[in-house]
C-alpha cells in the first residue's frame, strides 16, 4: 500500500508543479522545520536593472558604460545582465555592439575583471576593488552608500586600478513572495534569507517579504551558502533550501530538502530534490502540505 500512496503524492506533485525526484524524498519534506530562500531569482525575480549611474570626476560617464557593459557582456550574472544591457541602452547601442573583451575573469561573488579596449576593468563589490589595490575608493563611497540604502546593488567600476564610478543595479520582490512567506510560516517553518549581496539590500527585501532582519544572512560568499545551512543543522534544525542559482547547488544538496527553481540554472535542478517548475515560492509550501498529507495517509 505504500508505494501507491507515495505515487499518489508525486502525480498530485506534478499537478501543482511539483518535480519530485524520488518518493523518498516526501519524507524529508515532511520534517523540515526551517526554510532558507536564496535571495536573488527566488524571493526576487533576478530581473535586474540598471537604475543610476555614477562617474568620478577623473572619468566620462560614457566611456565608464562602454567599459563597464563591455565587461559585464561576458557574464551571466543576473547583476551582470543588466550593467551590460543598461549601459548599451544608455549608449543608444545593441549589448553585441559593445567592444569584446580580450581577457576576461569571472570571481564568483564578488565580480568580474578583465581587459576592454586594452584597458584593465573591474566590476563589482568593493571588496573586489579594494583587494586588487584600487586607488580613490573613498570618493564613491557616498555613492555607494546611496545605492545601498535604497535598496540597490552596487558595482564600483575601476578603470586602470582607479576608481572610476558606480552602477547602481536593482531587483524587484516577486509578487508572490510575501503571501508563500505567510504560507510557510502557518505550516510552522521559519523562513532564512541568504544572499551575497549585501546587507542592506538583503535587509530591504527580507522586510518587503516579512523575515525579520536576525534570519538574514547577507554578504555570505557562494562557498559558504552551504556552511550557513551546515550550522543550521548543527543547532538540530530540519532544513530546506530553495535556491535558484549555481552559487546555490552545494547548499541545495547540502540541505535535508533542496528544492529549486525550475526557472533557475541546470546546476540547480540537479542538486535539488524538489524543481518548483514555475519558479513560484508559494508552490514550496504546497509540496510540503502535500508531503505531509501524502505520510498522514499512509499512516
Ligand atoms: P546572490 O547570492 O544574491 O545570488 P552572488 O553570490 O552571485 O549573489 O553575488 C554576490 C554579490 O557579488 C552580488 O550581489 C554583487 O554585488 C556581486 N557580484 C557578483 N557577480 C557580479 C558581477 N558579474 N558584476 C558585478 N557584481 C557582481
Ligand atoms: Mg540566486
Amino acid at each position: 500500500a505504500t508505494p501507491t500512496a507515495l505515487l499518489v503524492g508525486t502525480g498530485r506533485g506534478a499537478q501543482l508543479g511539483i518535480l519530485i525526484k524520488g518518493p523518498e524524498v516526501l519524507e524529508s519534506t515532511r520534517r523540515v522545520d526551517t526554510i532558507v530562500l536564496d535571495k536573488t531569482g527566488t524571493v526576487t525575480t533576478g530581473r535586474m536593472a540598471l537604475q543610476d549611474v555614477y562617474a568620478a570626476e577623473s572619468t566620462d560617464e560614457k566611456e565608464l558604460l562602454r567599459l563597464a557593459g563591455a565587461l559585464e557582456h561576458a557574464s551571466e550574472h543576473p547583476v551582470a545582465r543588466a550593467v551590460a544591457a543598461g549601459a548599451a541602452q544608455r549608449l543608444g547601442l545593441d549589448a553585441g555592439a559593445l567592444p569584446v573583451p580580450t581577457r576576461f575573469e569571472n570571481v564568483p561573488g564578488a565580480g568580474v575583471r578583465g581587459t576592454v579596449d586594452g584597458r584593465e576593468v573591474l566590476a563589482g563589490r568593493e571588496r573586489l576593488l579594494a583587494e586588487a589595490g584600487v586607488t580613490g575608493l573613498a570618493g564613491l563611497a557616498a555613492a555607494r552608500e546611496r545605492a545601498e540604502a535604497d535598496g540597490r546593488t552596487a558595482v564600483l567600476v575601476a578603470l586602470d586600478g582607479v576608481a572610476a564610478g558606480l552602477l547602481a543595479v536593482a531587483d524587484t520582490v516577486k509578487d508572490t513572495s510575501p503571501e508563500a512567506v505567510r504560507r510557510l510560516r502557518e505550516l510552522g517553518l521559519d523562513p532564512v534569507l541568504l544572499t551575497g549581496d549585501n546587507r542592506s539590500v538583503a535587509e530591504a527585501v527580507a522586510a518587503a517579504v516579512g523575515i525579520t532582519p536576525d534570519a538574514v544572512h547577507a554578504e555570505v560568499l557562494p562557498e559558504d551558502k552551504a556552511d550557513v545551512v551546515r550550522r543550521l543543522q548543527e543547532e538540530g534544525r530540519v532544513v530546506a533550501m530553495v535556491g535558484d542559482g549555481v552559487n546555490d547547488a552545494a547548499a541545495l544538496a547540502t540541505a535535508d530538502l533542496g528544492l529549486a527553481m525550475g526557472t533557475g540554472t541546470d546546476a540547480a535542478i540537479e542538486a535539488g530534490d524538489l524543481t518548483l517548475v514555475r519558479g513560484d515560492l508559494r508552490v514550496a509550501a504546497d509540496a510540503i502540505r502535500l508531503a505531509r498529507r501524502t505520510l498522514a495517509t499512509i499512516k
